[in-house]
């Protein structure tokens, strides 16, 4: 089996970049590389005898892609989040099973994300079925 390298976010040792130019009196077109724009002395001699001197260039940055922001958790975590209330119900219910009151709200929790349900007694059941299912492991 062969292991695949994956370098991420390599830049380049090297650029170009090309200019373009209009020549003002007959609209001849001249493309020109970096290295030449950054010559202060460079010039384009255009066919109609103009001589024409590019601005010189000092440096053109190259601007990297930002990461795209992932959406903010905040809506998401309303969404999946049970109403303390109900929560706080439902916690009782299961601590009179003899669960401690951390265990119980995980249990609780999973069972409503599972669900979506807000009924008491639902997720209650839920979640001594999941605590069965996981053989006494509450993860
Ligand atoms: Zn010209």
């Amino acid at each position: 089996m062969t292991t695949i390298n994956k370098i991420k976010n390599l830049r380049p040792t090297e650029s170009d970049a090309s200019f373009k130019y209009v020549c003002p009196n007959c609209s001849g077109e001249y493309w020109v590389t970096l290295r030449q724009v950054k010559c202060e002395q460079f010039v384009i001699v255009c066919d109609c005898d103009t001589v024409l001197k590019p601005k010189p260039v000092e440096q053109i940055k190259i601007r990297y892609k930002k990461k795209k922001e992932k959406p903010k958790s905040e809506t998401k975590i309303s969404e999946d989040l049970i109403d303390s209330e109900i929560l706080d119900r439902c916690c009782k219910s299961l601590m009179s099973y003899g669960f401690d009151k951390e265990e119980a709200a995980k249990l609780i929790q999973k069972a409503y994300k599972d669900t979506k349900n807000t009924d008491c007694a639902t997720l209650v059941k839920m979640s001594l079925s999941n605590f069965g299912e996981n053989n006494g492991k509450c993860n």
